[in-house]
């Protein structure tokens, strides 16, 4: 597992943020890290205490960044508009609880006076833009 100099919480601390959070630790999630601590910045992880358990927290800017995969957040793009073959009503409710707390989520931070990105996984295709994008975020 990788693990950055700035990945400042303990083993049990992440466990527990990550059980409610399926899918942390991700690939996405994993290049959005190094890329950022390739900028320069330094962040914490998936601060638990915080709306939504963002991926990448800077405390001092009062900012995070939210690493979403297309799938179960249900992106905008053909991978967020697929549907399992399935139990699709199943699916449906499953996404669209997802897409609430989601929601839920941003404004509460927003409320609680922290700016938010949310970088897709899609958009990694394109990792230029998204470096510009956090630099941009960032400053
Ligand atoms: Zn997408």
């Amino acid at each position: 597992m990788y693990r950055s100099m700035a990945d400042n919480l303990t083993h049990p601390q992440r466990h527990l943020c990550m059980s409610h959070n399926k899918g942390k630790n991700t690939s996405p999630e994993m290049l959005i890290r190094r890329l950022v601590y390739s900028l320069g910045y330094r962040y914490r992880l998936h601060k638990k205490n915080l709306p939504g358990c963002p991926d990448l927290v800077f405390l001092s800017r009062k900012k995070v960044i939210f690493v979403n995969g297309c799938y179960w957040h249900r992106h905008k793009c053909k991978k967020g508009y697929s549907m399992p073959k399935t139990k699709h009503a199943f699916w449906q409710s499953k996404f669209s609880k997802t897409i609430k707390r989601d929601k839920r989520n941003y404004k509460d931070l927003k409320k609680l006076g922290w700016k938010m990105l949310v970088v897709w996984e899609c958009q990694l295709k394109n990792i230029e833009t998204v470096k510009a994008k956090i630099v941009n975020f960032l400053e």
